[in-house]
């Protein structure tokens, strides 16, 4: 075989295994390449600019080409190109349509990447529905019915049904952030401006108000986060729990509690196989687990039981593999 037709050969091959995946998120953006088996080949990492879109979409793409170039490849040699995006998304993979950043509201972002990639063509995806087909692809041990929930700053829903993602007349189906949760003392969601929403009682933010409270009354509680160095938030919570401090278990227990409800509800409505977590909060998943699964079988009918609480495998890189899955749709 000539140098040639080996250089051919080896080309052909990557041709059908890798594909150019870009995460673009609220703080970070990571742009990869990525193996058909969702093996991340290499990558960068650099903060998400809010407020110039087009200069991000301009770096996205360089950093996807200098990728490319370290492994001696050119985008002709990918079999596709995918990206998360903080926001709602057209069914065509193409225009943001809602997005909180107002120099990204409303843009072709497909079109804009695959301009900057010689007119190779990009599908786009809300970054928690990715997470969703990430799962689906590279994990989720064979699901085909189950709601993915990110706990982080907010929370955040994409439901799977007979193994395709449901996206709802606007593309906001599974935002179940907004589930009802709390009558009695209900507190405002940042997100929609109702009261007593889950992202409002069960997120990130959320933990953080009520440990600070915590902090507050109990003036031991502040003193042993200030000995041991540790931030006076969720993570410092997490720290406190996990060394049995009742007061930071306390928060997890009403953290967990609210949990519990809301995806009560979402499983009456959707009989999913199983319910997966992701994101930072979702990390504390053994301190959670037992407190979600208390009210969670209390407001799911028998008959849905048993439902799968599940942590994800996919760590950190959740939303990326689901550019690469996204990249990877119908092959
Ligand atoms: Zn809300």
């Amino acid at each position: 075989m000539c140098f040639h037709s080996i250089s051919a050969a080896v080309t052909r091959r990557r041709q059908a295994e890798m594909v150019g995946a870009i995460d673009i998120g609220g703080t970070k953006t990571i742009v990869a390449l990525v193996q058909e088996d969702g093996t991340i080949v290499d990558s960068e990492r650099f903060p998400t600019c809010r407020a110039h879109c087009e200069a991000h979409l301009d770096a996205c793409c360089e950093a996807l080409q200098r990728l490319l170039r370290g492994q001696g490849l050119d985008v002709r040699c990918l079999s596709g190109i995918g990206a998360t995006v903080p926001g709602i998304v057209d069914e065509k993979g193409q225009m943001l349509v809602h997005c909180a950043y107002p120099d990204w509201n409303g843009k072709p972002i497909g079109h804009m990447l695959g301009g900057r990639m010689g007119g190779f063509p990009v599908l786009i995806e809300n970054d928690v529905n990715a997470c969703a087909l990430a799962e689906l692809r590279f994990g989720a041990g064979g699901l085909h019915d189950f709601l993915w929930v990110t706990v982080s700053t907010g929370v955040g829903g994409a439901v799977v049904s007979g193994g395709r993602l449901v996206r709802g007349s606007k593309g906001f189906a599974g935002e179940l952030g907004h589930i009802k949760v709390e009558y009695g003392r209900p507190c405002v969601c940042p997100s929609c401006g109702g009261r007593g929403c889950l992202e409002a009682h069960g997120s990130g933010r959320a933990l953080d108000r009520m440990f600070r409270l915590e902090m507050k009354r109990n003036s031991q509680l502040a003193a042993l986060v200030e000995g041991q160095g540790l931030p006076a938030d969720g993570r410092g919570c997490a720290a406190l729990a996990q060394q049995g401090v009742p007061q930071a278990v306390a928060c997890f227990r009403r953290l967990g509690s609210y949990l519990g409800r809301g995806l009560g509800a979402a499983v009456n409505v959707l009989n999913p196989q199983a319910v997966i977590l992701g994101g930072g909060v979702a990390d504390s998943f053994s301190l959670m687990y037992n407190f979600i699964m208390e009210t969670f079988c209390s407001c799911v009918h028998p008959s849905l039981m048993p439902v799968q609480l599940l942590h994800t495998g996919l760590g950190y890189h959740a939303a990326l593999l689901g550019a690469a899955a996204l990249a990877l749709k119908g092959k």
